[in-house]
């Protein structure tokens, strides 16, 4: 059974929202939509959309809002997620929280919970730097991860306020084992009356 739920999981680079998002996604039978898996899947393919953003993504720049935004509502509009989706990696600043917004309330719907894993900058900055040598990635180089955390800092952390003063924000401890983490997100979701699926 898929369980409906809305849901956006936020957090500094290398605070695990990746393996968090998968690992709740799952649990309630919904997808995952990650904006960066998109545009890195479109990279490797050789996309146009690929072509237009590698640059971007090497610096760790962001994507401009209105192309990303486009891509978010081409994918929300597929049957898999009309019964709930997990955001991961959007929005990302405060105008695409208002793209979200106009995207969602003209369905006539709301996210129902934001999840933010609270990881201290040394410790995403060591994690970040251990999957740099695991997996390669071109944007794991020490100054694009110092650039992103920036960023994080300065463009996507006022999202957080914006989605507290709507009182959907779960504050999530980010340090400890992985089913630790997903355990303090299911509870925490469940206080919501977010139940998982049966
Ligand atoms: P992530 O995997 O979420 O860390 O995203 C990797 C990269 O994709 C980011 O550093 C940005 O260049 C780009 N990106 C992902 N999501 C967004 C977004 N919502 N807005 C703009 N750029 C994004």
């Amino acid at each position: 059974m898929t369980a409906s739920a809305r849901l956006l999981i936020v957090g500094p680079q290398g605070s695990g929202k990746g393996t968090q998002g998968v690992r709740i996604a799952e649990t309630f039978g919904i997808p995952v939509v990650s904006t960066g898996d998109i545009f890195r899947a479109n990279i490797k393919g050789g996309t146009e959309l690929g072509t237009q953003v590698t640059e971007i993504l090497d610096r760790g720049d962001l994507v401009p809002d209105e192309l990303t935004s486009e891509i978010v509502r081409d994918r929300l509009s597929q049957d898999d997620a009309a019964n709930g989706f997990l955001l991961d990696g959007y929005p990302r600043n405060v105008a695409q929280v208002g793209h979200l917004d106009e995207f969602l309330s003209g369905r006539g719907e709301a996210l129902d919970a934001v999840l933010l894993l609270d990881v201290p900058r040394a410790e995403s900055i060591s994690r970040l730097s251990l999957r740099a040598i695991e997996q390669g990635r071109s944007d794991d180089t020490e100054e694009a991860i110092a650039h992103r955390l920036d960023i994080y800092e300065r463009e996507t952390a006022p999202i957080i306020d914006v989605y507290s003063e709507r009182g959907i924000v779960d504050r999530i401890d980010g340090v400890g084992s992985l089913d630790e983490i997903t355990e303090r997100i299911v509870a925490a979701l469940d206080a919501r009356g977010l139940h998982v699926a049966v």
